[in-house]
């Protein structure tokens, strides 16, 4: 085979790869090979929650979202009722430990505690929702250009009181930036909440869901569809922040993993 031709045929596999790199990790992806792609996909479940079933070539794959709190060995999923188990790797996560100066952030009081229930509900059922559409691709265009945090993960500490850890990335970015969406979706949930600030939810199918906080500006509404590249909000220093940035969340099956996996470089 000549060079070009060489060089052809890898650009040409490469982008007809759409699922996710196999990271079998607290807090990664597990994509599992469900066998040919002749009949309907199969039903895969996780933890009683629906995962999402993909094309990719002429093959279905479980593309599964592993909780951060997962203890390395064996995982299993359910496939048409039957166990699939696969390995799941160690993986050591960070330690960072923060001074908050405003006490109220770190112990709210009931009016306080109530309005993080409500608001722990509307987030919860956002990013657990479940739309059953043909999901071909998860590659995420980065949603503002900035330095990238590798914090997902991160054991963190609040005044020496543990925290859960970080379940997204922290993009830096002034004020302003405008946030673009990074796949098409439809958006599910908006707010103003008590340590997310200014928050928007996109769906893009399948459980996989997609989370920004700390907006300066909301610029979308509920039940909005977005295509890739559109603008969703601008960045700000709403909620519980030392400055401004952009959280970016991604989950599948409810479950949070790095958003590092999902980004295309
Ligand atoms: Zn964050």
């Amino acid at each position: 085979m000549s060079r070009a031709l060489l060089l052809l045929t890898c650009v040409v596999s490469s982008l007809a790869v759409a699922a996710p790199e196999h990271s079998p990790r607290p807090g990664g992806i597990a994509v599992i090979d469900l066998g040919a792609a002749d009949a309907a996909p199969p039903a895969v479940r996780y933890g009683g929650k629906p995962v999402l079933v993909m094309q990719e070539g002429e093959r279905w794959h479980a593309v599964v979202g592993i909780p951060l709190d997962t203890a390395p060995g064996t995982l299993a999923i359910e496939v048409e009722g039957s166990d699939n188990v696969f390995d799941v790797a160690a993986h050591a996560y960070e330690e960072q430990r923060l001074t908050v100066k405003n006490q109220s952030y770190v112990t709210p009081d009931q009016a306080q505690l109530d309005r993080i229930g409500r608001e722990r509900r509307i987030l919860d059922a956002a990013l657990n929702s479940f739309r059953d559409v043909t999901v071909d691709d998860l590659s995420l265009i980065a949603p503002v250009d900035g330095r990238r945090s590798s914090s997902f993960g991160l054991r963190r500490f609040f005044n020496e009181q543990p925290r859960s850890p970080h379940k997204g990335m922290d993009i830096a970015a002034g004020t302003g930036t405008p946030i673009a969406a990074p796949l098409d979706g439809i958006v599910t949930a908006t707010g103003d909440f008590f340590f997310n600030g200014k928050t928007v939810i996109v769906d893009h199918g399948q459980g996989f869901v997609t989370l920004y906080c700390h907006l300066s500006e909301i610029a979308v509404e509920e039940g909005q569809a977005v295509s890739t590249g559109d603008t969703i909000g601008l960045v700000g220093a709403t909620g519980r922040v030392t400055g401004p940035h952009l959280h970016f969340g991604t989950y599948l099956n409810g479950t949070a993993v790095d958003p590092a996996i999902l980004i295309a470089d």
